[in-house]
C-alpha cells in the first residue's frame, strides 16, 4: 500500500497526525493509497515556513519568476502521460480526458508567464503642482487553495500559478480523493527551480481547511467546490478578514431552439452530459427543448447515441466515453437521486440502472440515464447530481426556456442551440449566468479570460485565472509623490483638492 505525503518546504515529508483516508482505484472499488489528513499543528507550520521565504521571493523580479513558470509548461508537457495515468487511476476519466485536465491546467501557467506585463502598475504624470501618483500591485503574503477531486490537475493550477506568479507562497489543500497528480506537481514547480517553501501541498480533510480558515497569517483563500462548503469557507473566511473567492456547485441547463441543427446538438448533450461521468461543474445535465416537436426530436436522436455509449476503466483505451465515478458514496447518491426521478413521476427513457461490467464489479460504473418530462419540483432537477445523467425539461416557448435557467439556484454555465443570430444575443444578454455557449455546450473560457459562476455556483467579487487571478492575488498600493521643490509654504488644513 503506498503511503503518500505533504510536500513542504521542497520536499515529500510524511504525515504526523496519525489521521489517513483512503483513497481508491474507482474503477476497481480497491483502495490504492493512503493519504495524510494533516493536523491543525502541521498546517499552521507549512504555513510559517511559507511566510519565511516569501518576501525573497516577492523581491524577486516578476520577469525571473515568470521564467521559472516557463520551465514548469516544459515539464508539464514531458511528464503529461505520466500525470494523466496518474490522474486518472485515482479519479477514474479518460486517459484523454485526464490530458486535457493537465493541458487546461498549464494554459493557465503560459498565461501567468505574461507576469511582468500584467503587474505593471498605473502611473499620472503631474496629477498636481509638481505631483506624480502611481499604482503598484504587491503581493499578499501567503495564499491558500483548496481544491475539488474532480480536475486535480486543472484547477490546483489554476490557483497555484498565478498567486506564485504574483510573488505570494502558496499552499494548496488538494481533494483527498485524488491527492497523487497535485503533489506531482508540486515537485514540477521545484524542478522547475522554484524556491523551497513557495509551494506547499498539505493534504487533509475538514480539519486542514478549519486550520486555513483560522491561521492569520494567511491572507487570501480561493476554493472550488460544492456549493455547501463554498458557502461555510465564503462566509468564515470573509469574517476573519481575508479576501476569499469560493466557486460552488452547477446545473447547467442547454436550450434547444426548434430551429438548432438536431445532431449538432444531440452530439453536444452526449459529450457535455456524460463526458467524465458527467462530474464537470460545466457538465450539462437539463436539456431544455423548446416545443413538444422539438423534444420529440430530440429525444429520437439522443437515445441511439446515448445507448452506444461505452463505458469502462481508463486501462481500456480510447475507446471508452466515460468512466466510474470518483467513490462508493458518490454512486449510491447518483442511484438515489435516480431512484427519486422515477418515484416522481419523471420518464426514464435511458435506464442505466442495471448497468454492470464483466471484471470490473466491484468498480464505481454508472450506466447512463436520460429522462424526460422532468418539473421544476423534482429533486434530480433541483439538486447537482455531479454523475451520467441528463434531464430534459420541455418549455413551450423561449422565454420559459430562458425562465428555466434564470430561475435556477445555480448560474455556473449554460448554452442554447440555435441557427437565429437574434435570440442568441438577447440569451447570451439577458442570461444570470456566468458562461454562456453559443452552439458551445461547455463554454469553458480560455485562460486569459476569466471562469467564474454567478448565483450560488460563485461567491465573491473576481473571477478565477485570466487578469482577475492577477487582481485576486495581488494588493493595490496607490504612491502619491511630490518633491521639495513643489512644496509651497505652510500647512494644509482643509482635504487637498486639484488646483
Ligand atoms: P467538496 O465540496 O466535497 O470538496 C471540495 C474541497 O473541500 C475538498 O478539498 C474537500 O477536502 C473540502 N471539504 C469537503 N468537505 C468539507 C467540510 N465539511 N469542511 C471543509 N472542507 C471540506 O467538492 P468535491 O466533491 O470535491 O467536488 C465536486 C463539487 O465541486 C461539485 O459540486 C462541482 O460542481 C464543484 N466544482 C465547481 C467548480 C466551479 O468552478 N464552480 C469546478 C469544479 C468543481
Amino acid at each position: 500500500m503506498q503511503e503518500l505525503h505533504h510536500f513542504i518546504n521542497g520536499k515529500l515529508v510524511a504525515g504526523t497526525s496519525g489521521r489517513f483516508a483512503d483513497v481508491y482505484n474507482p474503477a476497481l472499488g480497491e483502495v490504492v493509497a493512503k493519504v495524510p489528513l494533516a493536523s491543525k499543528a502541521e498546517l499552521d507550520a507549512a504555513v510559517a515556513s511559507a511566510a519565511a521565504v516569501q518576501p525573497s521571493w516577492a523581491a524577486t523580479n516578476p520577469q525571473r519568476r515568470a521564467r521559472v513558470l516557463m520551465e514548469v509548461v516544459r515539464l508539464l508537457h514531458r511528464d503529461m502521460d505520466k500525470l494523466a495515468e496518474a490522474l486518472s487511476r485515482e479519479h477514474g476519466k479518460t486517459l484523454p480526458d485526464a490530458a486535457g485536465d493537465v493541458q487546461r491546467g498549464l494554459e493557465v501557467v503560459e498565461f501567468c508567464i505574461g507576469a511582468p506585463h500584467l503587474l505593471k502598475g498605473e502611473y499620472t504624470d503631474s496629477a498636481g503642482p509638481g505631483i506624480d501618483m502611481y499604482s503598484m500591485r504587491q503581493p499578499l503574503g501567503v495564499a491558500a487553495g483548496i481544491t475539488p477531486f474532480n480536475f486535480p490537475a486543472m484547477i490546483p493550477l489554476w490557483k497555484m500559478a498565478p498567486a506564485i506568479a504574483c510573488g505570494n507562497a502558496f499552499i494548496l489543500k488538494p481533494s483527498e480523493r485524488d491527492p497523487s497528480v497535485p503533489l506531482m506537481l508540486a515537485q514540477i514547480f521545484q524542478e522547475a527551480g522554484l524556491p523551497d517553501g513557495i509551494l506547499q501541498v498539505v493534504n487533509g480533510d475538514k480539519e486542514a481547511v478549519d486550520a486555513i480558515l483560522d491561521n492569520e497569517t494567511i491572507q487570501a483563500i480561493g476554493f472550488v467546490g460544492s456549493t455547501p462548503i463554498a458557502h461555510y469557507i465564503y462566509s468564515r473566511g470573509c469574517a476573519a478578514g481575508k479576501r476569499v473567492q469560493c466557486f460552488g456547485g452547477a446545473k447547467n441547463h442547454m436550450i434547444v431552439m426548434p430551429d438548432a441543427d438536431m445532431d449538432q446538438a444531440a452530439d453536444a448533450l452526449v459529450g457535455a452530459g456524460y463526458g467524465a461521468a458527467g462530474e464537470r461543474c460545466m457538465a450539462i445535465s437539463v436539456a431544455v427543448p423548446v416545443g413538444d416537436e422539438t423534444a420529440d426530436r430530440l429525444i429520437e436522436k439522443l437515445v441511439p447515441r446515448i445507448e452506444k455509449l461505452k463505458v469502462g476503466p481508463y486501462t481500456a483505451g480510447k475507446d471508452v466515453d466515460y468512466g466510474p465515478v470518483v467513490t462508493a458514496a458518490a454512486k449510491a447518491n447518483i442511484e438515489r437521486l435516480v431512484q427519486s426521478g422515477v418515484d416522481q413521476g419523471a420518464k426514464l427513457v435511458v435506464d442505466g440502472r442495471n448497468f454492470r461490467l464483466q471484471g470490473y464489479e466491484n468498480g464505481y460504473f454508472v450506466g447512463p440515464h436520460l429522462f424526460d418530462h422532468v418539473t421544476r419540483d423534482m429533486d434530480i432537477y433541483k439538486t447537482e447530481i455531479f454523475g451520467p445523467v441528463l434531464s430534459t425539461v420541455r418549455a413551450k416557448s423561449y422565454e420559459e426556456a430562458l425562465s428555466y435557467a434564470m430561475d435556477h439556484e445555480y448560474g455556473n454555465g449554460t448554452a442554447i442551440f440555435t441557427r437565429d443570430g437574434d435570440t442568441a444575443r438577447d440569451f447570451a444578454q439577458r442570461i444570470n449566468i456566468g458562461m454562456v455557449g453559443i452552439n458551445v455546450p461547455i463554454p469553458v473560457p480560455l485562460a486569459y479570460h476569466t471562469f467564474g459562476g454567478w448565483k450560488k455556483s460563485g461567491f465573491g467579487d473576481l473571477n478565477q485565472h485570466g487578469p482577475d487571478a492577477f487582481r485576486f492575488y495581488t494588493r493595490t498600493k496607490t504612491v502619491t509623490a511630490r518633491w521639495p521643490s513643489g512644496i509651497k509654504e505652510g500647512s494644509a488644513f482643509s482635504i487637498p483638492v486639484m488646483e
